[in-house]
């Protein structure tokens, strides 16, 4: 989508810290990181939601890379959190789908 900044990103016309990438998916540090570690995982294909997740073979896809990425920053044994905020009541701020990877930090719970 034309005007999406994560499109943008996945494209390579905006910058982002890029820690991985393939065919599918693309994940790079958030630029507020909420934790040590706090990454953003994206699917190429822009859905706007997680209520546009339509592709199982792509939720599996996205969901087996975290723990690639857990190992890779070092969080996996420690710990970590994956987040995917849908619509207002989450707030929701990029309008891309996205998975939050979150760790390096005790982190509370339940979220505010
Ligand atoms: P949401 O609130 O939509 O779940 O999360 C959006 C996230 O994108 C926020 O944590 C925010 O810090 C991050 N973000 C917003 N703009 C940019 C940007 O231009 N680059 C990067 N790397 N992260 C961004
Ligand atoms: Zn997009």
């Amino acid at each position: 989508m034309s005007d999406c900044l994560f499109c943008k990103i996945a494209a390579g016309e905006i910058p982002a810290d890029i820690v991985y990438q393939d065919d599918v998916c693309l994940a790079f540090r958030d630029i507020h990181p909420a934790a040590p570690q706090h990454l953003l995982l994206i699917p190429r294909r822009h859905l706007a939601t997680m209520n546009d997740l339509d592709d199982a073979a792509l939720a599996g896809h996205l969901l087996t890379v975290v723990p690639r990425l857990a190992r890779q920053l070092g969080i996996a044994d420690g710990g970590y959190r994956t987040v995917v905020n849908c619509n207002a009541d989450a707030g929701q701020e990029v309008f891309h789908l996205h998975v939050h990877l979150l760790g390096g930090r005790r982190l509370s719970w339940p979220p505010g």
